[in-house]
């Protein structure tokens, strides 16, 4: 039998932490000029659980600016957001959730982290974190030392609990566990296929035309739903992987 051919690729879509940079960390400067290589062959989205500011902080700075990063789409929060360059960077636009909708998920997070006897005696900055499209919590606050935060909850079991409790009174939401520290609230199919599916429709760009670089893509890792949605997909270890893969992508396409 005679196999189809592949269609030729035309969007490389990465996740962010842990892929592109190493976690919380900026990217290096090798990874934005091949960023900036693949950039004048292919178009390219990043595609993170992680706000705007995220990006600001790990994307942006070694990234070289100039006109090719119109071919580069940014999706903070799984692509409730959408972001774009021409000679800036503009948002297209956000999905935010309503007052009314914001206000129960905060009161049930307080109240499922206070039944489940887990207020934290010190905090570091913002507990409970409005991303517009998301509601984080973060046990420790924002700015917790990570020291602090891999010892408070290694096994997630803290967190099942308060995921368990959270699910009975925000049925119409979907709760999921992020970070080291954190779960995060969203309308239900926030993920990254829901992120594909985005740049899919915006950029008219098929499923079949996308190659997909993640750390995550295991069952259960969050950059799984970009692979189950059908996208070829390249798991990586780290930006030292990824800069290899980066590199082999581009010697195909020039
Ligand atoms: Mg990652």
């Amino acid at each position: 039998m005679i196999k189809t051919a592949n269609p030729v690729k035309r969007l490389i879509c990465y996740d962010l932490d842990g892929t592109l940079a190493e976690s919380k960390s900026a990217l290096d400067t090798e990874m934005g000029g091949l960023l900036h290589d693949l950039l004048a062959v292919a178009k390219v989205a990043v595609i993170s659980g992680g706000d705007w500011p995220q990006f600001q902080k790990q994307l942006l700075p070694n990234l070289p600016h100039d006109k090719i990063l119109a071919n580069l789409s940014i999706l903070p929060t799984c692509g409730t957001k959408f972001f774009r360059y021409n000679g800036d960077w503009t948002k297209v636009y956000s999905e935010d959730l309503s007052t009314e909708e914001k206000t129960k998920i905060v009161s049930a997070l307080k109240k499922a982290v206070e039944t489940a006897g887990f207020t934290a005696k010190q905090v570091w900055g913002k507990v409970i974190e409005d991303r517009g499209s998301q509601i984080t919590f973060s046990a420790l606050g924002q700015q917790a030392p990570l020291a602090e935060k891999e010892k408070w909850d290694p096994d997630f079991a803290k967190r099942q609990k308060i995921k368990a409790i959270l699910e009975t009174v925000l049925p119409e939401f979907s709760v999921r566990l992020g970070g080291t520290t954190s779960v995060d609230v969203t309308r239900p199919g926030v993920d990254k296929a829901y992120g594909i599916r985005k740049l899919r429709d915006l950029l008219g760009i098929s499923l079949n035309e996308m190659i997909f670089v993640g750390d995550a893509l295991f069952p259960g890792g969050n950059d799984y739903p970009a692979k189950e949605a059908g996208v070829v997909s390249i798991r990586v270890g780290g930006p030292s992987d990824t800069k290899l893969v980066t590199r082999a992508i581009i010697a195909s396409l020039s």
